[in-house]
């Protein structure tokens, strides 16, 4: 039998294993960290919180992909209809904002409509980039208070530098009429493309691993540092090499590309055109439980640190002792266009600081547990030099037979059970090639 190696123990690299291990081969794995999962790991500490590395739901449509979830954690999982809200200068609106503008300032709601209703009378606009798209589909006002402040603290760019192929059902483009009745009142319908999902009662998200990790196969606390492509070799920072005929991997890009031997520089070059967000997650204890009614809470200001906010007790109690509450808060960075540095930790007094100017956090209430993490690679930013940057990138590697998966390995907006699917449909190519 041939060697076949996955590089990553993540969602890509599992469905890889998944794929081959279901007609009989066992591929052989390895990852860099001393634990598996990758980004859908989940940790507990000693003071009983658990917290996912970023929030982590499953709101897959694909029934397969949940059943595989659902027997890995022998269907003990919640079901929770989603509640997302958003903070904008002191107001707390629905999710999505332009279905719920309701209580905003009233100069905001009249402006918003106005040049809305503007854009409907005027000559359909080209769209040749995000911004162009944003104000094609809700106005300048709405689109500048709004998705084009987000896109800052998100994306890390401005949307005129973003494409619009990450879109997909992200972003509900709303009707004059949705508008007008979410403006007037309080109960206009929640509208978003997740609207229940599945997390597990017990150990966080990575207990959707639980049977789909092959232990006996995986080597962990290796980190590869160089690639022969003409040997088929793999060197490891603990001195491990190892031969290959095979090879997918959901190592991200620019750093797979680094390690490659005799890698062309135009390669390289392109290479380090692929941005992604960079993530310091701020994990917070708190002594009260009724923090907050929705699981997740969008940022808008910029002078608050924070992107996001999510809750993990709200996904299962078991997240948290009990009557504590927990709060996780994501500070977006970027290689490409805010490089992080310091130390994680240097974010958690300014997330806390926020957390109380915003009022999530009384002044009575206590900060039980705090920890930070950086994330390297969060979110792949679609800027207008990624797509010829990534044709180059993966044409390289499909010259040199090395199959790649994953958010990381495909580069792209990939959901945990697309990654699974992406590691799948890499590891079909082994198969195809084998008969
Ligand atoms: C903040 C955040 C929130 C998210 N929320 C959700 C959500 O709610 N629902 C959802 O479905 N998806 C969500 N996702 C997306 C989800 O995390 C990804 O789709 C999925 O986890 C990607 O899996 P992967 O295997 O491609 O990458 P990874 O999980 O990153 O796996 C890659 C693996 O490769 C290993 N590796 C890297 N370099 C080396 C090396 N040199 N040598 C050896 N091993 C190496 C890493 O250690 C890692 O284990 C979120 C992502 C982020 C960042």
């Amino acid at each position: 039998m041939s060697d076949i190696v996955i590089l990553g123990s993540g969602m890509g690299g599992l469905g890889a294993a998944y794929r081959l291990r279901g007609e009989g081969i066992t591929p052989v794995l390895y990852d860099k960290n001393a634990y598996y999962g990758g980004h859908t790991t989940s940790f507990r500490y000693d003071s009983g919180f658990l917290f996912d590395v970023g929030p982590h739901i499953s709101f897959t449509k694909d029934t397969r992909i949940q059943e595989l979830f659902a027997d890995s954690v022998d269907q003990h999982y919640e079901t929770i209809q989603i509640n997302l809200n958003n903070y904008w200068r002191g107001h707390w609106p629905q999710h999505p904002v332009q279905l719920h503008m309701h209580g905003l300032p009233e100069d905001v709601i009249v402006k918003v409509i106005s040049d809305f209703v503007e854009e409907l009378k005027a000559p359909e606009r080209s769209v040749n980039n995000y911004a162009d798209w944003l104000l094609a589909s809700f106005g300048q006002s709405f689109s500048e208070l709004f998705p084009m402040q987000y896109t800052r603290k998100y994306h890390l760019t401005t949307a005129d530098n973003l494409s619009t192929d990450w879109l997909g059902p992200r972003i509900y483009q709303a009707s004059l009429e949705e508008m007008l009745r979410g403006a007037l009142s309080s109960s206009a319908p929640h509208v978003h493309y997740i609207t229940h999902f599945r997390y597990p009662t017990d150990g966080g998200f990575k207990s959707y691993l639980n049977k789909l990790v092959p232990l006996e196969s995986l080597h962990l606390n290796h980190e590869l540092i160089s690639l022969d492509p003409l040997g088929r070799l793999l060197s490891f920072s603990n001195g491990t090499v190892v031969h290959y005929d095979e090879l997918v991997s959901s190592v991200p890009l620019p750093e797979l590309i680094g390690m490659i031997q005799g890698v062309p520089q135009d390669v390289i070059d392109a290479s380090r055109r692929l941005a992604c967000s960079t993530c310091v997650l701020v994990n917070i204890g708190v002594n009260r439980e009724d923090l907050s009614d929705a699981h997740m809470s969008y940022f808008y200001d910029e002078d608050i640190c924070f992107t996001r906010l999510s809750f993990p007790h709200m996904l299962s109690s078991r997240n948290a002792p009990a009557g504590m509450g927990s709060i996780q808060a994501e500070v977006y960075f970027s290689n490409k266009y805010r490089p992080f540095t310091g130390k994680p930790e240097d974010w958690i007094e300014p997330v806390i600081a926020d957390l109380r100017r915003c009022g999530l956090l009384r002044e009575d209430d206590s900060v039980v547990f705090s920890a930070a993490m950086l994330l390297q690679h969060a979110n792949i930013i679609f800027d207008l030099e990624r797509s010829a940057a990534l044709k180059m990138v993966h044409g390289y590697l499909d010259d040199i037979g090395i199959l790649y998966c994953g958010r990381y390995g495909d580069w792209g907006y990939l959901w945990t059970d697309e990654s699974f699917m992406s590691g799948e449909n890499a590891a079909q190519k082994i198969l195809d090639k084998m008969q």
